[in-house]
């Protein structure tokens, strides 16, 4: 049936939560063994909550917040993620230019069916987030995979990105800060990147939904901000930021020139109003998340979990003998390398298959975000620093005897 031969092209689609390795977890589980997981960004399991007023607004919006709304979203909400663009420098934006969606995820998949036409190609990271690519290839078209430099802290390549352009790419994704990878993009990256897009004429959609995790003082820059001649997307939401992933609320920002977009954003309004309006109450605390006091902002600097735990598991890992790894400088994940070589290792799936087994870690291996050699996994590092360490005492134990 044609829906089984679309779902074929989602391949490696969201190995966090589906694919062989999350499967054996989930029986390992109804047997009743505990399995500590390190495979989805989803910080409430780990004592992250979300700030008081927020839940707060949430509840007393609550009854007023029943009915429909417009389609692109509530105004108080459009209004302070417009303000938050203009505080981004993200140019040109009005309030017809925002869109709330029910996370970032949902309006990644209607930006991508809005725009492709069967073989168009878009050019996507890899390591990518992979709902990227998997809505690409849904919509008709191909994703191209630009490769992000490990040797130089997992920044685009931009030569290897050049070269993947053909007459068909219609666009460049470019995730910022990055999952898997904690990267952080300078502004000479970005420059790079939209200078390829001004080359060719190529839309630019940036998902920063971790761009208010941001550590070691370093400064998140909007690529939209540096593109005011350029047709761009932004992505963001509350998900990471305000650590309320199950609220389901996130945005898009059109900026830059509009005019070459009419068509394009003719389409976006029709499918966006086909799916009648995101959800209403988490729409009615966006105001409140994202203007006046950030709790975010206690996690990310030194003595705050997210950043002490980010230095544990980085140095821990690089103690590992056949483990190196690059310091994330934002989110909160990690993608080290194993060397292949020494563990005789040529699939990363029966490699964190095997380690699940044996020591009830659950990770996701880099092939699950479009990496195409067998040499990295990916870790969330939400948890504690104790189970942190035990599950690093665990990979160095493990690694001691492992061959594959
Ligand atoms: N973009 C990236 C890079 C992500 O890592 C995620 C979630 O992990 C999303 C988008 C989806 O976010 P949302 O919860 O807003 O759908």
């Amino acid at each position: 049936m044609r829906i089984f031969e679309k779902a074929n092209k989602l391949e490696h689609v969201l190995y966090d939560v589906r694919g062989p390795v999350v499967d054996e977890a989930t029986r390992m589980e109804e047997q009743g063994l505990n399995i500590l997981k390190l495979n989805i960004g989803n910080p409430a399991p780990f004592g992250f909550t979300a700030p008081e007023e927020v839940i707060q607004d949430m509840r007393d919006n609550i009854v007023h917040s029943q009915g429909y709304s417009d389609s692109r979203g509530i105004f108080a909400a459009r209004k302070a993620i417009m303000q938050y663009a203009q505080i981004k420098r993200i140019p040109n934006v009005t309030m017809k230019d925002v869109f709330t969606g029910n996370g970032a995820s949902e309006l990644i998949q209607l930006s991508l069916n809005a725009l492709l036409n069967n073989g168009d190609e878009v050019l996507i990271p890899s390591p990518d987030y992979p709902l990227w690519t998997a809505c690409t290839n849904l919509a008709g078209g191909k994703a191209v995979h630009y490769i992000c430099d490990e040797s130089s802290d997992w920044y685009p390549d931009l030569q290897d990105m050049e070269s993947k352009i053909t007459p068909k790419t219609k666009a460049i994704v470019v995730i910022n800060p990055n999952n898997p990878t904690g990267a952080l993009y300078p502004r000479e990256i970005l420059e790079g990147i939209v200078n390829l897009a001004r080359k060719y004429e190529l839309i630019l959609f940036s998902d920063e939904i971790y761009d208010r995790l941001v550590m070691d003082g370093e400064k998140h820059i909007s690529t939209a901000s540096l593109a005011p001649d350029l047709f761009c997307v932004t992505f963001s939401g509350l998900s990471k930021s305000h650590m309320i992933c199950g609220f389901r609320v996130g945005w898009m920002i059109l900026s830059g020139n509009k005019a070459i977009a009419k068509d394009y954003i003719a389409g976006l309004n029709m499918l966006s109003n086909m799916r009648l309006c995101s959800n209403v109450p988490g729409q009615s605390i966006v105001q409140t998340a994202l203007w006046g006091y950030q709790s975010v902002n206690e996690y990310i600097v030194p003595g705050g979990r997210v950043y002490e735990q980010r230095d544990f598991i980085y140095k821990a890992l690089n103690d590992i003998p056949g483990i190196s790894a690059v310091k994330p400088k934002a989110a909160f994940y990690i993608f080290p390398k194993v060397d292949v070589k020494k563990f005789n290792i040529t699939s990363d799936t029966q490699f964190a298959l095997d380690f699940l087994k044996e020591k009830r870690v659950l990770f996701v291996p880099g092939s699950g975000f479009n990496w195409k050699e067998p040499d990295h996994f990916r870790i969330v590092y939400l948890p504690q620093i104790d189970i942190l360490e035990d599950a690093a005492d665990k990979l160095r134990d493990f690694l001691s005897h492992y061959r594959q």
